[in-house]
């Protein structure tokens, strides 16, 4: 009963808010109604009000293939400087641990959870379940797990999945969950599937190498990616569900958000968005809705929830990570700047 009245007021406050776009809805005639005609350019975008959640993969920093990062004071200060930039925005994000990737001396686990924010599990060695199988799988969750209780304040309560690959069949699939179920942990979905991993490897290098002119090209197409992931996962759940819903951003514990992450949340408070906790995030029951997607492909919730006898609209991470790696793939090699 409680969930329904939950449901029914989510839903009720999302039209209350952004309004119903499709006429046949409304009451008001469609000439007079302002949600259904263009907007008018002279007049600044509505607010539209959107909560989005900031979750972070890949701590205590994404390891690249040129720069492995091993460096206990290094580390400390990518984190603590990351954190300094969410608590400027008054963002409680998440971030999630590849435990496997923590040194000695290192205490990123015991800052992030200082300052408030959800730490969670991303398995110790980065492994995907559709490659390793289940039990082995599970060996890794469990690896970090260990640490990450020893670590915390309170037991981890949230997964997200290396690769966002949920397995390739049902039996790994409904395995995995009904395994971590009993471990204590929820999903922590992903809506906003970005590719700024890329971008991420491709500044690292230029910065080494005092491209400055690549870097800022790269800052450019993050601010953009970035902007632009939010703006699809809307869409696609206007598309699926009707409605806005809550939005879960994927970034990774990188260089470029340490450096940058400021500006991109500059963004996201001028395009309306505010930042929401991983619990009101999933409190949303747009992520009750049935998984109806079994591929290893790591995926959009809002994609995995489709109905696969409907036509599926294009999906704009896929397109968009081919037009990063066209663009920027070429950077993505440390050595790509020995010679100049
Ligand atoms: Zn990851």
């Amino acid at each position: 009963m409680l969930e329904r009245q939950l449901v029914a007021g989510f839903v009720l406050a999302a039209v209350t808010v952004f309004g119903c776009k499709d006429p046949s809805h409304s009451q008001v005639p469609a000439t007079t109604d302002p949600a259904t005609t263009d907007p008018d350019p002279d007049q600044p975008a509505a607010d539209p009000l959107v909560p989005v959640h900031l979750s972070f993969d890949d701590a205590p920093r994404m390891d690249d293939p040129g720069t492995p990062l091993r460096d206990a004071a290094e580390l400390n200060r990518l984190n603590d400087e990351l954190i300094a930039v969410l608590q400027d925005h008054g963002a409680n994000a998440s971030v999630f641990y590849n435990c496997d990737r923590l040194v000695p001396g290192e205490r990123t686990i015991e800052a992030w959870d200082a300052a408030g924010m959800t730490v969670g599990n991303h398995t110790a060695s980065h492994v995907n379940l559709a490659e390793v199988g289940l039990e082995a799988w599970l060996d890794d969750v469990r690896r970090c797990d260990l640490v990450l209780r020893e670590r915390l304040s309170a037991p981890p309560t949230w997964l997200r999945y290396p690769y966002l690959s949920e397995g390739h069949t049902p039996e790994l699939r409904d395995g995995a969950r009904e395994a971590l179920a009993a471990m204590g942990y929820a999903n922590a979905h992903v809506t906003a599937a970005t590719t700024e991993w890329l971008l991420a490897f491709a500044y690292r290098y230029a910065k080494q190498a005092g491209d400055t002119k690549t870097q800022a090209a790269l800052v450019e197409a993050y601010r953009a990616h970035m902007l632009g992931a939010v703006e699809a996962a809307r869409e696609l759940a206007r598309f699926e569900v009707e409605r806005e819903t809550a939005q879960v951003v994927l970034f990774h514990v990188n260089e470029l958000a340490v450096d940058h992450l400021a500006t991109v949340l500059d963004d996201y408070e001028a395009a309306g968005y505010t930042f929401v906790g991983i619990e009101e995030a999933m409190a949303d029951p747009v992520f009750t809705r049935e998984d109806r997607y079994v591929g290893g492909g790591g995926i959009s919730w809002l994609a995995r929830i489709h109905d696969p006898e409907q036509p599926r609209p294009p999906y704009w991470f896929g397109q968009e990570e081919g037009r990063l790696t066209e663009a920027f793939g070429h950077l993505l090699n440390p050595n790509a700047y020995a010679s100049e």
